[in-house]
């Protein structure tokens, strides 16, 4: 078994081609899609997140018209994985696409 870390929250799973969530070793889902797609996602009120500093129409808070803030989550222990910060509409970035037949060739598993 060959976990090769990614960042602070996710590694790869070499033997099984698969992001794992590095907190409890949950497996989110083949190493080849984007790992977003196999967390919990909460979409925040921006507000929420950056509270209003002062009273009347500009608060310094972000307008939820304009950003949205998703947390993605690991569903096996709940641990923050990432946070993104999108525009209302646009959809969720991919940010990590690992060369995984790299990966599989250097620390072990399955070839593809
Ligand atoms: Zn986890």
């Amino acid at each position: 078994m060959a976990r090769v870390p990614i960042t602070e929250a996710l590694a790869i799973e070499t033997t099984t081609r698969s992001w794992v969530c590095r907190a409890c070793g949950h497996t989110l889902i083949a190493a080849d899609r984007n790992y977003k797609e196999g967390c919990l996602v909460w979409m925040r009120d921006p507000r929420e997140v950056h509270r209003p500093l002062v009273d009347g129409a500009y608060t310094f808070a972000p307008d939820p018209d304009w950003v949205r803030i998703l947390e993605f989550i690991c569903p096996g222990c709940g641990h923050l994985v990432e946070v993104e910060y999108l525009p209302p509409g646009h959809p969720v970035t991919w940010d990590l696409q690992p060369d995984v037949d790299a990966l599989v060739a250097r620390y072990g598993g399955e070839t593809s």
